[in-house]
């Protein structure tokens, strides 16, 4: 077998998968790149990435890898935290293409699917059928059931259903030579499946002593393959009938036995009732201590199953506190000041079974010393907003910045019950002997505490690292628990797997692999012959890490830092020596957990739900980018083309911002990455025309009717796609000569708005000013009629041009000339921000610039103080309504009979700016808006109106928002967005209005 194939083998690989196939051959520096690394520490470059188009292509794959003697890397969501999915080989991306439902069958509860299925997409589809896959893992909305089989994965609910080697009834897969094999219960295999069970059978007889002796008897145990099918470890018996099932020996094999082509998977009912018990402790140890006590009240009685424990400590609830939207969640479920609490979870189909179940749980607690300690959580709301909180709180963890970061290696390790809590006070005490310290967060319930010290991998986190593990790896032998209990074995607990069952049963889990696989074709070097947890050459941030020096045309300093940790403190902005001023460090905040391949509500990534390529997710933007940065994709660096390649989807809705758990933000990203890019290979005579708009629009205003012809003209509309790369297939925005901005509305002076008891200032955009100008006109009435004076925000030192607030030089990488706008807006409006005016705007992209990208502009505080008054329209009214200013507003408006649609713009959702529209279009008697669970609506600024990008915006489009607004054909669409309005128009040929005119209107 060649472990690192030469050129030429990947040559003649990449060739015939390309001609052999209809799949998808990635094989250039930036694509390995992309997929050399998933969840974990670690980043070994594949030889090359193939996504099939169907489980037949895999079998191809299979056998042209072993032609070729190239060995094969199996992937899903490459969501793994230990590298399962990281090796030298060609890596099969399943997620694409092979995720079909097969079959399924309600009346046994079963179903039939293909591996690459994300678990949540599974469970969407079965919702009618009352039935679910109970394996709910945190990541379940990216895991993907081949790779939650690969990792015998467990969820939050284990305690009630088990890991996934409990809920797997039978798995078609391929073995190396290419022969496929059904493994199901033992006594139905035949040919190699069979003798392979009589094979482990033997083992397991033989090794009966070593096998009692050396198994953890614990239910999450993951570590090596599961040789106890013959001879029963763990606390729940893999099958309930005592059988043997020879698809549990492939459930944690982490793809180094065969390829799976099905699962066939024991589906289980929904429960129909949850009650949640937030059980309060004055010390973790407590907590700790308590746990088994609540686990043994719970498995008393039938009808209310216990299905989660799940720990939030001090640190977690000291983060959410700081944050607005969760406080008030986690002020409801706390009492005083505790140190730890416990989320106990009851379910079952009767709720007053549920109910009395948890008054149970307030009475044992008083009988353990702790009365009063309880709140009781018996409806859906507070509960889903209390777990919402809990996976938040992890989130927050991550976004330390700096380079010492919460590192995933000892992070589920299972200990018995009962000596949790001496466990997790012997591991603080070794992160304290290390200068670290850990947050402990989950599954309580079955012994498996989720914790990750804080360690510089780029500094001594590798010796560190195996320090703490050794420490921790002698507590979990002294409590007699599993190494390796929860997220696999990977490239970072294969060498514990000796030490956890000694050479013996090693030597068995070698002949397993052996007879499987004799040339080592499947992930070699994982559970069989792996490598050194800390072998530095493996890693993605070693200390010999380096990074290309830029001087960046936006200011990254606020990630510039170092962090203390022993107390994640982090340095003064500007500190963190970074080469690259902080882009670099803000780069590597994505730490490729994978959330950014989520298709549940929410914006991010709308580009990644149309392709499902790697390249054009948010995860693998960050990756092109800090491979470029460091210098792995060349010495062109940031401004290559295959940079541009990956972010070239990229619409800057700012999804990630928001939804990424560290904070990931492309859009900002891509607007340092077109500085660079633009600076060496020039502007494009579109890029100027776009961007230079709100110098030229006053003028070429005049000549309205010219301009317009091309809208009405095909032959000039195929001229402008030919010369300027617009697409032809769009109407452009309708020029007018008479505009907002020469239409005399009666502004209040400067002066005057300074004086005015109810001031405003009015910020009307380019587009709203000279392209739709009923909407700035409807504002300025809105206001007025609402009682406010209304200044117009205009240039301190006029010069016939508008105030912009530099949007489109940005978004086409002129971030110099963007900045000298936003400086003239800082500059014009500050006297009114000093005063405390709010300064009001339509456009959401323009209007919220100036709370983002300003900011980072290096124009100090003053433009902090504009970014503190700058609100969209609704934000503002929201505000007055809720300080009771709008009686008279409100008292003047007419009801409206008809259903109103709400479309969000990408930067409000970003912004938490949609709310307000809901509030304040509500002041309507008789309007109840109904918000469409939308992605981005495709057209982002220019990128939909692009010739190159025409189709995918449209099928962005399509996502959702244009079916949701086909589907109710006489309701009012709302969308504050520009790009948005003309999106919906020609994709809907509906007319979309601002919020603004639908409440001018009913005045
Ligand atoms: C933030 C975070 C939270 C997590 N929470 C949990 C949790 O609650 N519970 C939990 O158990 N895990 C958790 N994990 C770990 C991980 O998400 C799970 O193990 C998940 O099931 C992996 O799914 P995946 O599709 O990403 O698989 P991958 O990472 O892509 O692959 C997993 C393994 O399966 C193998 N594999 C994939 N497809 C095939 C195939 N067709 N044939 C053979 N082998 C295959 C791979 O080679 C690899 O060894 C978490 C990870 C993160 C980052
Ligand atoms: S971009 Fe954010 S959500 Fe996506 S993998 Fe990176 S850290 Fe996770
Ligand atoms: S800005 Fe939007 S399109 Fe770009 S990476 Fe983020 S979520 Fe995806």
């Amino acid at each position: 077998m060649v472990a690192r194939a030469s050129n030429e083998v990947a040559g003649r690989l990449a060739a015939r998968l390309a001609s052999e196939t209809q799949g998808e051959v990635l094989f250039s520096a930036a694509d390995r790149g992309r997929y050399s690394t998933d969840a974990s520490i670690y980043q070994v470059m594949p030889i090359g990435v193939f996504v099939p188009r169907s489980s037949d292509e895999v079998k191809l794959a299979l056998d042209i890898c072993r032609d070729l003697k190239v060995p094969i890397v199996p992937r899903g969501g490459g969501t793994s935290q230990c590298g399962q999915t990281v090796g030298a080989g060609l890596v099969i991306d399943h997620t694409k293409y092979v995720r079909n439902i097969l079959q399924v069958d309600a009346s046994a509860s079963t179903v039939v699917v293909e591996p690459g299925i994300v678990l949540d997409h599974l469970n969407a589809a079965l919702k009618n059928s009352g039935l679910w896959f109970p394996v709910d893992v945190s990541t379940s909305a990216q895991a993907t059931l081949g790779g939650m089989a690969g990792n015998n994965s467990c969820g939050s609910r284990s305690i009630a259903y088990g890991n996934m080697v409990h809920n797997v009834l039978g798995m078609t897969a391929w073995t190396a030579d290419g022969a496929l094999h059904d493994f199901r219960r033992f006594e139905d295999c035949v040919g190699t499946a069979r003798e392979l069970g009589l094979r482990v059978r033997d083992l397991a007889l033989a090794l009966a002593p070593e096998i009692d002796k050396r198994w953890p008897k614990v239910l999450r145990r993951v570590a090596g393959y599961n040789l106890d099918i013959f001879r029963n470890q763990n606390e729940k018996p893999y099958t309930a009938d005592g059988s043997v099932n020879l698809a549990h020996l492939l459930v944690g094999s982490e793809g180094t036995l065969a390829l799976t082509k099905s699962l066939t998977l024991q589906l289980s009912p929904l429960p129909r009732h949850k009650v949640l018990g937030v059980v309060n402790f004055p010390t973790f140890y407590k907590a700790m201590d308590t746990a088994q006590h609540i686990v043994a009240y719970g498995g008393a009685g039938q009808d209310a199953v216990l299905s989660a424990v799940e720990l939030v400590d001090r640190t977690m609830i000291d983060l959410s506190l700081q944050n607005p939207s969760f406080a008030p969640v986690i002020r409801s479920a706390v009492i005083g000041q505790p140190d730890a609490v416990l989320l106990v979870e009851f379910s079952g189909d009767d709720r007053d079974v549920l109910v009395r179940k948890l008054a149970g749980l307030v009475e044992l607690m008083g009988d353990l010393g702790l009365p009063g300690s309880v709140v009781q959580m018996t409806e859906d709301g507070p509960q889903k907003k209390l777990w919402d909180v809990r996976k938040a709180g992890l989130n927050i963890m991550m976004s330390l910045k700096g380079d010492g970061k919460p590192v995933s290696f000892i992070e589920d390790c299972a200990v018995p019950l009962e000596h949790l809590a001496e466990y997790t006070d012997g591991l603080t005490q070794v992160f304290r002997k290390y200068g670290s310290k850990g947050t402990w967060y989950a599954h309580a319930s079955v012994g498996t505490l989720h914790v990750r010290p804080i360690l510089d991998m780029r500094n001594d986190g590798a010796p560190k690292m195996r320090a703490i593990a050794e420490e921790a790896s002698a507590l979990v032998r002294k409590f007699k628990g599993a190494y390796s209990g929860e997220h696999g074995d990977g490239l970072c607990r294969g060498e514990w797997i000796q030490w956890q069952f000694g050479p013996k049963i090693t030597e068995a889990f070698a002949q397993i692999k052996t007879f499987l696989d004799p040339q080592n074709l499947l992930s070699p070097q994982r559970i069989i012959d792996p490598p050194r947890m800390d072998d530095t050459r493996l890693m993605r941030f070693a200390p010999s890490y380096r990074v290309i020096p830029v001087k960046t045309a936006l200011d990254w300093s606020t990630w510039n830092v170092q962090n203390d940790p022993a107390t994640e403190r982090t340095s003064a902005p500007g500190t963190g020596g970074d080469p690259a001023q902080g882009l670099a460090k803000a780069v590597e905040m994505c730490n490729n957990n994978g959330h950014c391949r989520k298709f549940d509500a929410g914006t991010m990534c709308p580009s990644y739900r149309v392709t499902r390529d790697e390249q054009h997710l948010t995860r693998g933007r960050a990756n092109t980018l800090r491979l470029a940065l460091s210098g792995q994709l060349g010495a062109e660096g940031l401004a290559s083309d295959t940079v541009k390649d990956a972010l070239d989807l990229c619409v800057s809705c700012k999804g990630c911002k928001r939804d990424c758990p560290t904070g990931v933000d492309m859009a900002k990203m891509k607007v340092e990455f077109l500085h660079h890019y633009k600076a060496k290979h020039g502007y494009t005579l579109k890029d100027k025309l776009i961007a230079r708009l709100p110098d030229y629009v006053r003028s070429a205003s005049r000549f309205a009717w010219l301009l317009n012809l091309r809208n009405k003209s095909p032959l000039l509309a195929s001229l402008g796609e030919r010369v300027l790369g617009l697409s032809a297939k769009r109407s452009l925005p309708e020029w007018r000569a008479d505009h907002f901005f020469n239409s005399n509305t009666p502004s209040a002076s400067r002066d005057e708005v300074l004086a005015a008891a109810q001031p405003v200032v009015l910020f009307v955009d380019t587009f709203n000013g000279f392209f739709e100008s009923e909407n700035a006109h409807a504002a300025f009435k809105l206001l007025r009629a609402a009682g406010y004076t209304v200044h117009i925000a205009a240039k301190a030192k006029p010069d016939g041009g508008h105030l912009c607030c530099g949007r489109t030089y940005l978004a086409s990488g002129m971030v110099d000339e963007a900045r000298a706008r936003a400086r003239e807006v800082v500059e014009s409006l500050l006297p009114f921000a000093q005063k405390g005016i709010a300064i009001v705007g339509l456009e959401p992209s323009c209007l919220l610039t100036l709370r983002d990208e300003t900011l980072a502009m290096g124009l100090g505080d003053d433009a902090q103080l504009i970014a503190r008054q700058a609100l969209l329209l609704e934000e503002f009214l929201a505000r007055e309504l809720k300080l009771g200013k709008l009686d008279a507003l409100k008292s003047r408006l007419k009801p409206l009979g008809k259903q109103v649609l709400l479309h969000g713009h990408c930067h409000q959702k970003a912004f938490d700016a949609v709310n307000p529209i809901i509030d304040v279009l509500k002041l309507i008697p008789g309007v109840q808006p109904e918000l469409i669970e939308s992605s981005c609506c495709g057209m982002a600024g220019s990128f939909g109106y692009e010739a190159s990008h025409h189709e995918v915006s449209m099928q962005m489009a399509e996502l959702s928002l244009l079916p949701a607004i086909r589907k109710q054909p006489d309701a009012i669409v709302v969308a504050d967005g520009t790009s948005c309005r003309h999106q919906i128009h020609d994709g809907a040929q509906r007319e979309a209005i601002h919020a603004a005119v639908l409440l001018a209107r009913q005045l």
